[in-house]
């Protein structure tokens, strides 16, 4: 995502330093800035800002739950650059690339997660950060069309994670079911499992095909922010249902760590809230269908 929109909005000399590194892992990851203690489904609230110096701009607050905020060898922040009395709500907001270790950059404790024990999570306080005017990425005051492109890629990307983890929850149910014997048979053979098995199988087809059909159109050059917020939201929920259901059929032992059924329900529980909450993804599409 971080790669994504450097090659996008950056210009030859950023996207040729940092593209590379992204990609060949010589950075152990890129991270996305956007969200604050303060502001998470309405980023234009933000508070954190960049005040403009004669050589570039120095960062000042505090920006929420950055995905691999400590590991990162850059990071995209978004910050103020123009006051909300003359530029309200997204305007006047820009987007900027922080290299880690830079003076002023401080990442916080990593937050203890629900789920996703595998990515590191953290606050991150900007303390008279300086910046130079290189760091600046994309056009000044034009930096939350970035946010929002980014997005909207990035939505295609927690569909297919929540469409991999419900695959993996719906590969153990059936494993456990054909094993587990109850009442002298396989539990499998009682229509009850076999029927969260078949909605589970159900939605999982349609998670991955809504999912396809938005990659298809952002590969192809159409537009697809519909599509990304539909893959989005019905991958999101339908996985948790699949994954709620795959730990049912494990009964008791679905509840307890024996099992990845349990970790499943935790993993996939996020993806109704990062890159756009459930009820946001219901706010674009909808905004969407009513304007045509
Ligand atoms: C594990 C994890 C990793 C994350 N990684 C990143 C990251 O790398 N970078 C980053 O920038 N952010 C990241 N986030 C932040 C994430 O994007 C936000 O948590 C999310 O956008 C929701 O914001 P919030 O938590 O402030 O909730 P709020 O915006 O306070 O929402 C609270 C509730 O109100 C509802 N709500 C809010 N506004 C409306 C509305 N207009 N209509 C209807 N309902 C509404 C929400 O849907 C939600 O149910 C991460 C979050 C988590 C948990």
């Amino acid at each position: 995502m971080v790669g994504e929109i450097i090659g996008r909005y950056g210009t030859d000399e950023q996207t040729s330093y940092y593209v590379p590194k992204l990609t060949s892992g010589q950075y152990l990851a890129g991270s996305f800035a956007l969200s604050e203690p303060g502001a998470g489904s309405d980023p234009g609230g933000m508070q954190t800002t960049a005040t403009a110096t004669r050589d570039g701009f120095v960062l000042n607050g505090s920006k929420a739950w950055v995905t691999s905020g400590a590991h990162a060898g850059v990071l995209v922040v978004w910050a103020r650059t123009a006051p909300r009395e003359t530029h309200p709500g997204a305007k006047g907001i820009s987007c900027f690339l922080v290299e880690r270790g830079t003076p002023g950059m401080k990442p916080g404790p990593a937050e203890k997660k629900m789920g996703l024990r595998g990515s590191n999570t953290v606050p991150i306080a900007f303390d008279d950060c300086r910046l130079p005017k290189s760091a600046l990425l994309g056009e000044l005051n034009q930096g939350f069309a970035v946010a929002m492109t980014a997005l909207d890629g990035g939505r295609i990307g927690i569909s297919a994670q929540a469409t991999g983890i419900a695959s993996a929850a719906l590969e153990e149910a059936t494993r456990y079911a054909k094993d587990r014997r109850q009442f002298d048979r396989p539990i499998a053979d009682f229509q009850a499992i076999q029927w969260l098995i078949a909605d589970s199988k159900m939605e999982l087809d349609a998670a991955r095909l809504l999912c396809l059909r938005a990659a298809c159109s952002k590969r192809d050059g159409r537009p697809f922010t519909r599509e990304a917020s539909v893959a989005k939201l019905f991958a999101s929920e339908a996985a948790n249902r699949i994954c709620d259901r795959a730990l049912q059929v494990h009964g008791g032992y679905g509840y307890v760590r024996d099992f990845a059924a349990e970790r499943h329900v935790r993993d996939v529980r996020v993806t109704r809230i990062y890159e756009g909450t459930s009820e946001i993804q219901r706010t674009v599409i909808a905004r969407s269908v009513l304007r045509t």
